[in-house]
């Protein structure tokens, strides 16, 4: 089973002229429920439809309409709940977050401020083979996504498209463990790997269908200890948050900017002010967006059209009882059954489809180790260069195993099972019968082999004199045997017979 043991990583530490400085980094992430329809319509979400045709009454706040709850979206956040090992609510409820914006017709947004669906989970976050920090999840919340506003159609007016409105929002809260820019990252994407296991969320960045408001503090050394022990704020510097990231990049290169310049404004004997910014990308800095608003601003109160939500404890086990194996526990059982490093496992559980096909291979060829480097090195490597996904990968499992069980039989050296899989990447067809119909098996037979050795060293006396006197040079005899036989000889044959050949 899975092996916790793993070592903190060291937080990142920037030296100002002061002294030195630390990062305390609470994230929250707006990730999209995998649903066909919207939180409390009927409505479809899907990207990219033209605007406002995904639109219900209620969507649009159309006077009298009633929300009705979604259950699959209720149901996909337990999921997610289960899978970040947190606390599942039986009773939360839905609140109005009011506030005024052209792309929210209704003119507040449902939210769960006092009662949270999901309460604390945790990630494991991992930094590099048997390094990781557990970052502690506060909760996690269901929420209506707003509408678009378009502001670069027209000179003269700007546009709102509702299709995204009531779209069924996670959001997944964090404590502020997280200790530098990689952290930060490497966070984001492990929950975004579990999401996307879970098949809660498609993890999108690009579709916006996940974003994270990033929490940045500044504190020195010893600080984040002492809230560690006593959970008090106070503790910690005063922080910014860095609105609607979509880019892992982008996230690393805001963090260390406003980290800087809190850190300037500090030593400089001034305040940070408590503060909404945002992140451009082509300048590199933070700018000011907003004074940070307090819920009291908002005039949270419960939504007075949704009961609040209750839900069983037997249906909640139904939902653990089907939650599929998720990245931690496949990694560690990659490793143990198959005997891969961390860095190997690491690659090929990153994505659920990949693992699976791994798993294939490794099956059907009988050797994980093998099959972790094949599917890797060549597969990966090779697909990349086509800029193809897993699933259109023109070689199948099936295929890749051939090729590794005919190097376990012997009957093709390591360098002819690289053409081979050239062969079958891009044209097709079965293995064996490739090597057997062209000829490519290995060559084994002695005879074939004393032969070929035979005719070089009869070819270069020259050569066969300096091998003599420095044996490191009949390498070069290995060689242009292996050129003569295209590559077939079998490597151990011919150098056991070069050696023998040359009396060495
Ligand atoms: P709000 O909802 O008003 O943004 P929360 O109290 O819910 O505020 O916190 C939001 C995020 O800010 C959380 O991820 C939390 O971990 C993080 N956070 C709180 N205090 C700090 C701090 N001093 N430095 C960095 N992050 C912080
Ligand atoms: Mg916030």
């Amino acid at each position: 089973m899975l092996d916790l043991t793993y070592e903190t990583p060291t937080p990142k530490v920037i030296s100002g002229a002061t002294g030195d400085w630390e990062l305390v980094i609470g994230m929250e992430i707006h990730a999209q429920v995998a649903s066909e329809a919207k939180l409390f319509s009927g409505a479809s979400t899907r990207f990219g439809a033209e605007p406002n045709s995904n639109v219900a009454f209620v969507d649009a706040a159309m006077p009298g309409m009633l929300p009705v709850v979604n259950e699959y979206c209720i149901e996909q956040a337990v999921r997610t709940g289960l899978g970040l090992k947190a606390q599942i609510n039986l009773v939360s409820a839905f609140d109005r977050k009011n506030y005024f914006y052209p792309d929210l017709p209704q003119g507040y947004q449902i939210s769960q401020l006092y009662h949270p669906l999901v309460g604390e989970g945790e990630v494991l976050v991992d930094m590099g083979p048997g390094v990781a920090r557990l970052v502690r999840i506060e909760r996690i919340h269901v929420e209506q996504d707003a509408g678009k506003s378009i502001h670069d159609m027209d000179p003269n007016m700007s546009f709102v498209d509702l299709n995204r409105t009531g779209v069924a929002l996670m959001e997944i809260v964090s404590r502020p463990d997280i200790r530098g820019p990689e952290e930060a990252a490497a966070f984001v994407t492990k929950l975004r790997q579990i999401l996307r296991y879970l098949g809660t969320c498609d993890g999108n960045m690009q579709n916006g269908n996940l974003r994270a408001d990033v929490n940045v503090s500044v504190c020195r050394p010893g600080q984040y200890e002492k809230y560690q022990e006593s959970q008090d704020f106070g503790h910690l510097g005063t922080r910014c948050e860095i609105k609607n990231m979509n880019s892992m990049r982008f996230i690393q290169a805001a963090i260390e900017y406003e980290a800087r310049r809190q850190i300037a404004i500090l030593e400089d004997g001034g305040k940070v002010v408590q503060e909404t910014r945002l992140f451009d990308p082509d300048k590199g800095e933070t700018r000011s967006m907003r004074s940070k608003e307090e819920a009291h601003d908002y005039r949270y109160f419960p939504c007075p059209d949704l009961l609040p939500l209750e839900i069983e404890q037997a249906w909640v086990d139904d939902i653990e009882a089907t939650l599929p194996e998720l990245p931690d526990a496949k990694k560690a059982r990659f490793m143990g059954d198959f005997g891969l490093t961390d860095y190997d496992a690491s690659v090929l559980t990153a994505d659920v489809a990949h693992a699976a096909f791994f798993e294939a291979v490794a099956a059907e060829a009988g050797d994980g180790k093998l099959a972790a480097n094949w599917v890797i090195n060549e597969l990966f490597g090779r697909l990349k260069k086509d800029a193809r996904e897993i699933g259109g990968s023109p070689v199948s499992a099936g295929q890749v195993a051939g090729i590794i069980r005919l190097i376990r039989a012997g009957d093709i050296s390591g360098k002819i099972a690289k053409d081979l899989f050239e062969i079958v990447y891009t044209e097709g067809g079965d293995p064996a019968q490739i090597v057997e119909s062209r000829g490519m098996k290995q060559v084994t037979d002695t005879g074939a082999i004393e032969a070929a050795v035979d005719e070089i060293i009869a070819a270069n006396p020259a050569q066969v004199e300096k091998a003599k006197a420095n044996p490191k040079l009949a390498g070069w005899f290995v060689g242009q045997v292996m050129k003569a036989t295209g590559g077939k000889a079998n490597p151990a044959a011919v150098n056991q017979m070069v050696s023998a050949k040359l009396g060495l």
